[in-house]
């Protein structure tokens, strides 16, 4: 095991990591920008290091200086947790050049799966079912035209150095594909410093179903049952929970085994998530992070399995500690993300919280590094904290989670609660009946109270 591990992160996954590193017995670093000097994670941490100004660019994504707090505090293990270098392929080799191990996939593989083409190609080969599309890059409009044809309309530019739903743009006719193209292009260069851009069919209500797998990079992997992401706003995922409303048991072995076992084929190493469309039964391969996600709570209050313990005993060398007939999936598990932003302009709402008050009660936990009178920086993402509920049914998870979110009190700042409050009581939800789009329907519908 490792002696002492630096987290390269902030926020709620700082302290999410340095908890598990505490149950390990295994000392922590935190870094900080001067905008995170009084953060939780700073304040919790066995020592901690300051890595520069504000600007990410300059301190959490700033590797000299992560090198550097590493040599100081003698960490020998890089936690990335999500965002920032957690997906930088570069990043693991310099670290394995400077003797440090990065807690996550060889770099190899994160090199695969950032390059969505690259990745498509893979998960092809590893028998993993893929969204009917372009076989790379598309090199001329007239290739794009006549592929267009021939799978039918509507289809989808995406970018493959995408990310964030950024260069992606949908063409309903031959007419607009052109245009789809040129603009995705011109979005994915500003956005990725790389124009190539691929197509695809475009499903019309599909759901998001992603599958969590764990390896030990010695041919070892196991699945842990899959997440329904579906609702989402401008592609970003807002509730997530486990079992998907849509699936059946058979349906979820079969496609966690299908993915467990081309993890043992590549010999993948540490936590993973294969992302799924699901449409009319069938599942079609969009991606994979190969880090640990934000909605990773959902699976641990499922099987009862801490992640990213995991994530660090197999980065530290050791085999799965489980194999998959020892998962054993019980209950219901829901996550709300409450974002510093207004619950219906989405306005974000930097600030200090003037009182804070979280739920509590069986089947309830929060994931959160905010305090009461702490000033949420303007410089990062605007996660408050996640609210997970787990119930013995979903009917149960409903329950606990409308009356979890009634306790939860932010003041001082605005917050997405307002949404997950009324959310949790419209039948659809209730009834487990959405696809990705659900969301924004509902919001452009004025469906919200208070909405611009
Ligand atoms: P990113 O890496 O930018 O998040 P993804 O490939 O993961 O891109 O796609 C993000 C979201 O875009 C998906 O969750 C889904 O909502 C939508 N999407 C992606 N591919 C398709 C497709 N072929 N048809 C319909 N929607 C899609």
């Amino acid at each position: 095991m490792f002696d002492k591990i630096l987290i390269a992160n902030r926020g709620e996954i700082a302290l999410r990591i340095l908890r598990a590193a505490k149950e390990l017995g295994v000392a922590t670093v935190a870094v900080y920008s001067t905008a995170d000097k009084d953060a939780m994670h700073v304040k919790l941490a066995d020592e901690s290091v300051c890595i520069g100004p504000p600007t990410a660019r300059d301190s959490y994504l700033n590797i000299p200086a992560l090198l550097a707090a590493c040599e100081i505090t003698g960490a020998d293990a890089i936690h990335p947790g999500y965002g920032f270098l957690s997906e930088n392929a570069r990043f693991a080799e310099i670290l394995a050049e400077h003797n440090i191990v990065f807690i996550g996939p060889k770099a190899e593989h994160i090199r695969i799966m950032g390059d969505k083409i690259e990745a498509k190609r893979t998960a092809r080969r590893l028998g993993i079912p893929c969204v009917p599309g372009s076989e790379g890059a598309i090199d001329s409009e007239k290739q794009a035209l006549k592929l267009a044809n021939e799978m039918g309309y509507p289809v989808l530019v995406k970018a493959a150095a995408g990310g964030g739903g950024r260069g992606m743009k949908v063409a309903r006719s031959k007419d607009e594909l052109p245009h789809a193209i040129a603009t995705a292009k011109a979005e994915a260069k500003a956005a990725f410093g790389d124009d190539a851009v691929y197509l695809e069919k475009y499903l019309e209500k599909p759901r998001h179903i992603e599958v969590q797998i764990l390896g030990d990079g010695q041919g070892g992997a196991i699945h842990l049952g899959e997440r329904d992401c579906s609702l989402q706003r401008r592609h970003q995922k807002v509730w997530e929970e486990s079992p998907s409303p849509a699936l059946n048991e058979a349906q979820r072995m079969e496609i966690g085994e299908i993915c467990a076992k081309a993890m043992r084929e590549l010999e993948y190493s540490g936590a993973g998530t294969i992302e799924f469309l699901y449409e009319d039964g069938k599942f079609y391969f969009i991606e994979m992070n190969t880090r640990i996600q934000v909605e990773h709570p959902v699976t641990e209050m499922i099987t009862g399995i801490d992640l990213v313990c995991e994530q660090i005993k197999v980065a530290a060398g050791s085999p799965l500690s489980m194999t998959q007939k020892d998962v054993k999936f019980f209950g219901h598990a829901i996550e709300c993300r409450v974002n510093a932003e207004h619950h219906a302009t989405f306005r974000p709402s930097p600030g200090t919280i003037a009182y804070y008050h979280t739920p509590g009660g069986v089947g309830v936990r929060v994931d959160s590094a905010v305090y009461q009178g702490y000033a949420i920086p303007p410089n990062y993402d605007s996660l408050v904290g996640k609210l997970i509920v787990h119930g013995r049914t979903r009917n149960e998870a409903l329950m606990r989670l409308r009356r979890a979110l009634d306790e939860f009190i932010v003041d001082g700042i605005d917050t997405t609660l307002p949404l997950f409050r009324q959310l949790v009581r419209i039948p659809d939800i209730q009834n487990g009946l959405y696809d990705i789009h659900w969301l924004e329907r509902f919001l452009s519908s004025g469906g919200l109270d208070g909405a611009a």
